[in-house]
């Protein structure tokens, strides 16, 4: 039997901090969905849950071919010894748990560059793997308080319940985003790299932000035609930036951890249970 989880306050699942994301309603909807699609099928892109290797949705280019097939590995006292040197920074943490637990990535031995170019979706969908390699498929809490009903609630939670986005076509790289008054962004989807980027702008969310448009938005066409390659962040209009932000989190790949809910059997309310890295490590 695995051990009781005690809930630790919750902060964002590894490094998924680029503000302007969210969309709840949407998340909500979809985790029901796939939750439901779990129940009856399974996690569509574990090829075999359990086990130590996975499919990517993107993964990595070589020479213009995709490589897609990954490998993890169960985590070891010399991985926890790694991982309490790497602080108490959740981004830091997670860089060092994908880092250490993934094998390898097509056929490729993992490393920072690998890492870097990854998808943000890859890379959590890597960690997830790592945890069922370690501690297997389920999550347990045990005397969980309904927010709802106040009862305690014990709950089992398969890792392939967890709400989760594919692509719909794992090659395409650009997309459009309608923006204001006819124009269109062309953008791509953040890396490892951009998001260490992003990372490490401390200042403020509005920075935060321009940074990642500044690297993902590649064009805007305005009505005429006329197009503005790598546009600077700070001369789209708000409502436009937003666009594209939401956009970009919505269309990432990837597990939607901190969306996870469940319905309280006893009281019939939906109950909001997002998991984070701690939930998912058990305390790391
Ligand atoms: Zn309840």
């Amino acid at each position: 039997m695995t051990e009781p989880i005690v809930l630790p306050e919750f902060s964002s699942f590894g490094d998924q901090t680029i503000s302007g994301l969210d969309s709840p309603e949407e998340a909500t909807a979809a985790s029901q969905s796939v939750l439901q699609e779990a129940r009856n099928s399974g996690r569509p892109r574990i090829n075999d849950p359990g086990e130590s290797h996975l499919t990517l949705h993107r993964g990595i280019c070589r020479e213009g071919a995709w490589y897609r097939d990954a490998e993890v590995r169960e985590l070891t006292g010399a991985d926890e010894e790694a991982f309490a040197a790497a602080g108490t920074s959740a981004p830091k943490v997670f860089e060092t748990l994908l880092l250490r637990g993934t094998v390898r990535v097509g056929g490729e031995p993992m490393s920072p560059k690998v890492a870097a170019e990854l998808l943000i979706g890859d890379r959590e969908e890597l960690v997830v793997a790592i945890r069922r390699a370690t501690f297997g498929e389920n999550l347990e809490f045990e005397r969980l308080p309904c927010p709802q009903c106040g009862e305690l609630v014990d709950l089992t939670v398969p890792l392939g319940a967890l709400p989760s986005v594919s692509l719909e076509d794992p090659e395409q790289i650009e997309f459009e985003v309608p923006l204001r008054h006819g124009a269109t962004a062309a953008v791509r989807l953040p890396t490892g790299e951009d998001q260490a980027a992003v990372l490490a702008i401390k200042s403020n969310a509005a920075r935060r932000d321009s940074e990642i448009l500044g690297r993902c938005v590649l064009s805007v066409t305005q009505p005429d035609g006329a197009v503005v390659r790598r546009p600077p962040a700070q001369t789209l209009k708000m409502a436009d930036r937003q666009a594209v932000l939401r956009f970009l989190g919505d269309t990432q790949p990837g597990p939607r951890l901190n969306q996870f809910s469940f319905t309280h059997e006893s009281c019939g309310e939906e109950v909001e249970l997002p998991i984070d890295l701690a939930v998912l490590f058990r305390g790391l």
